[in-house]
């Protein structure tokens, strides 16, 4: 008997997105980059949207010559008027964008509290308001909202990370009754933690709040529940969001798609 390779011969092969748009948020960084990338790869029209001009100048480099196209599009989603209206026209929508801070509740300053929620459930609402009277009259539409497990579970110091997330959770839920009868899905993919800069960012804050080196947060702190001790990669999380925009996925909506390593399934 042979053993399986560990990893397959091929990689499957992309979706046809070929006359597809899809609207990628926060695409300078490090999932939502992926995921443009994947999606244009598999021959989309991709709006990339971020408030990061110059991520938006490399992100363009890299996508030339892919089947499909690259636009960038700078823009601070705290603008909502300006979110809903670029979401007009757009056939896939990838709520991606987001942010974090690391602090115990009665530390929390309000304002930031206020910019998470903004720019991770309002904006988002309003996106997806901007972009379903196009997908409903054409009968297709995909909703693609990247949660977390933090969509799922709590963690301490992330009150606003956390609030956003579950909320986003309701929120993509709601959109997928509403869209069913118009052939939109909407789903919610919801990652353990993935090697972006968003994860650099919090290991010196988690490092002092946990009072134990930097060295020692990954496993002690962010992979401490997770079976498979490693990062997850962008491209994973990429996959999954290609796998949902498929022919493949119509029945797939109003679900959370956990890509965590186990962790969930304590
Ligand atoms: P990242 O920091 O690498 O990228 C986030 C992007 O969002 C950046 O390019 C940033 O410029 C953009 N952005 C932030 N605020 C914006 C605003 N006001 N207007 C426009 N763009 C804005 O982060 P990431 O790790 O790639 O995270 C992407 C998404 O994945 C987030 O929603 C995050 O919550 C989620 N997620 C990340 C992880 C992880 O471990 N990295 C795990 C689960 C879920």
């Amino acid at each position: 008997m042979t053993t399986p390779p560990a990893v397959p011969a091929a990689l499957p092969s992309p979706p046809d997105l070929g006359g597809r748009t899809a609207l990628v948020t926060g695409a300078a960084g490090g999932i939502g980059r992926a995921c443009a990338l994947r999606l244009a790869a598999a021959g989309a029209e991709v709006r990339a949207v971020d408030r990061d001009a110059a991520g938006l100048a490399d992100l363009t480099a890299l996508a030339a010559g892919l089947p499909g196209t690259l636009a960038p599009h700078v823009l601070d989603l705290t603008d909502l008027d300006a979110a809903e209206h670029a979401a007009e026209g757009t056939d896939i929508l990838v709520n991606n964008a987001g942010l974090q801070l690391v602090r115990p509740i009665e530390d929390f300053p309000p304002d930031v509290f206020h910019t998470v929620l903004t720019v991770m459930l309002e904006a988002p609402f309003r996106l997806i308001r901007g972009a379903l009277p196009h997908m409903y009259g054409q009968g297709w539409g995909r909703i693609v909202n990247i949660s977390s497990v933090h969509g799922l579970r709590a963690s301490p110091f992330k009150s606003a990370y956390v609030a956003a997330k579950h909320g986003l959770e309701g929120l993509s839920k709601t959109a997928a009754l509403e869209g069913a009868p118009h052939g939109v899905t909407s789903n919610c993919v919801n990652p353990g933690y993935v090697r972006t800069p968003l994860v650099e960012r919090q290991l010196a804050d988690q490092a002092a709040l946990h009072g134990i080196p930097v060295e020692r947060v990954l496993t002690e702190v962010l992979l401490r529940d997770t079976a498979v001790k490693r990062l997850i990669e962008p491209d994973e999380v990429a996959e999954m969001v290609a796998h949902l925009c498929g022919p493949t996925a119509s029945s797939i909506t109003g679900t959370s798609q956990v890509l965590d390593g186990g962790w969930t399934a304590h």
